[in-house]
């Protein structure tokens, strides 16, 4: 029995045992016109974390100016998505994390804060790619931060706190740790057998387990290809774990950080993203692995994939106030979303998702105000004008904090019109599983 045919096996049981399922209410006509699924062959959802509408326009008006258009202007459906997540007590909480929020797309289940894949009573919820995987599709998780991080764990993993990163992190999850437990989202990941697993984060799978190897080693004996550069990328076979920094992947561009009484940022190539693969070919590498897996054509019917893409630094920037690494981080994430569109476009049959996990505190402010206690940075934009950003949720010494507003659902293929103009971040469970007809 391979280590799929385990997890499946473990996974039934605890099915059968109460494993929570979302009774998404999946809006309005999506997928419901076709019978049984709305006929995607292939899902790729993209995550901005931390990118609302001011994060998108930044971006957009820096590189393209006021009537540019980001490769994401280009879907033809648009909707607008709620983020809140639940309190303890159930109540809501208005103003979201990236853990409780990634649990709710992938597995429509409203949670706690900082829970990865488990509602607020610690029981597991069923993700997109727990669903995909039954139905023997491929699956891919990739992401600019740790691919520990919370955004690509709620898919992979159930673990009670955000924190549970490796074998050696477990401290606020003693009850999922090895072996009695399903063990670190390091370990989850592994044992998952995510098909593609492409990110930062090395650190934690060089952790050794309790039974002694480290994670990667594991994963290796697995059968997974483990590579730590763009030029192994290239010759690596499915299974794929790709990590490529120790932490979270270098941002693409560098500048000053936003601080009281303003500054002027001139945004330059980060000299530590050096030969770190770019997000756009991190996407481009894992659709090419999972649409032609190793061995040649696929067969007639053989099921196609689901793949999750995160820009996660665009929220790491914006926490930093940094406007021009965050809005290159916006940029890179848009140049991977070209190729996600791109793909579908040409491919057929392939549903294509943008979205972002929550809001967040950048501004976008007038060029003369000087009278915001924010923290304001002044960058120049491709034609030419003063383009003023601010971040006042927080003293400049501190990390600035996430928002609370609606964040963008943008999309292209088959079960993705016909939305309501409010979504909730739960609907993109129902939505996704749907068009696949996995529900
Ligand atoms: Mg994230
Ligand atoms: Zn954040």
């Amino acid at each position: 029995m391979d280590s799929r045919q385990v997890r499946r096996a473990a996974a039934a049981v605890t099915t059968a045992a109460g494993l929570v399922v979302a009774a998404a209410a999946v809006p309005s006509t999506a997928g419901a016109a076709e019978g049984k699924g709305a006929g995607a062959r292939n899902v790729i959802l993209l995550i901005g974390d931390g990118m609302g509408d001011f994060e998108m326009t930044a971006a957009r008006y820096y590189q393209y100016g006021a009537q540019g258009r980001l490769a994401m202007d280009a879907f033809p459906e648009r909707s607008t998505v709620s983020t809140s997540s639940v309190l303890p007590d159930g109540g809501p909480d208005y103003v979201p994390e990236s853990a409780s929020t990634a649990t709710a797309f992938s597995t429509g289940v409203k949670t706690v804060d900082g829970r990865i894949g488990t509602d607020r009573q610690d029981r597991d919820a069923v993700s997109m790619i727990d669903l995909a995987e039954r139905a023997g599709m491929l699956t891919g998780n990739v992401a600019t931060s740790e691919i520990t991080d919370a955004t690509p764990a709620a898919q992979m993993a159930h673990v009670a706190s955000r924190g549970c990163q490796g074998p050696a992190n477990m401290g606020d999850c003693p009850q999922d740790a090895k072996p009695a437990g399903a063990g670190s989202i390091a370990e989850q990941s592994i044992d998952h057998r995510v098909d593609v697993l492409l990110g930062g984060g090395w650190a934690r799978y060089d952790q050794p387990t309790s039974a002694g190897p480290t994670v990667a080693q594991q994963a290796a004996s697995a059968g997974y290809s483990v590579v730590r550069t763009r030029q192994e990328l290239q010759g690596a076979t499915l299974p794929v774990l790709g990590l490529f920094a120790a932490g979270n992947l270098p941002t693409e561009l560098a500048g000053p950080q936003a601080k009281p009484g303003g500054v002027a940022a001139t945004c330059t190539p980060n000299p530590a993203f050096g030969q770190t693969p770019t997000l756009e070919e991190l996407t481009a590498r894992a659709v090419s692995l999972l649409e032609r897996p190793r061995g040649g054509g696929r067969a007639k019917g053989q099921p196609g994939f689901f793949l999750q893409v995160e820009g996660a630094s665009i929220d790491k920037q914006d926490h930093a106030a940094n406007p021009c690494a965050q809005v290159g981080e916006t940029l890179a994430f848009d140049r991977a979303v070209k190729v996600a569109l791109d793909y579908a476009r040409t491919a057929g049959n392939t549903t294509v998702i943008v979205s972002a996990d929550h809001s967040h505190t950048s501004q976008i402010i007038p060029s003369e105000d000087i009278d915001s206690p924010g923290a304001r940075a002044t960058l120049t934009t491709r034609e030419g004008q003063p383009l003023q950003l601010n971040y006042g949720t927080s003293p400049t010494t501190g990390s600035q904090d996430h928002t609370g507003s609606t964040v963008p659902y943008l999309a292209f293929g088959p079960g993705t019109a016909g939305v309501p103009a409010l979504l909730d971040q739960t609907d993109l469970f129902g939505i996704v599983t749907r068009s696949l007809g996995l529900r």
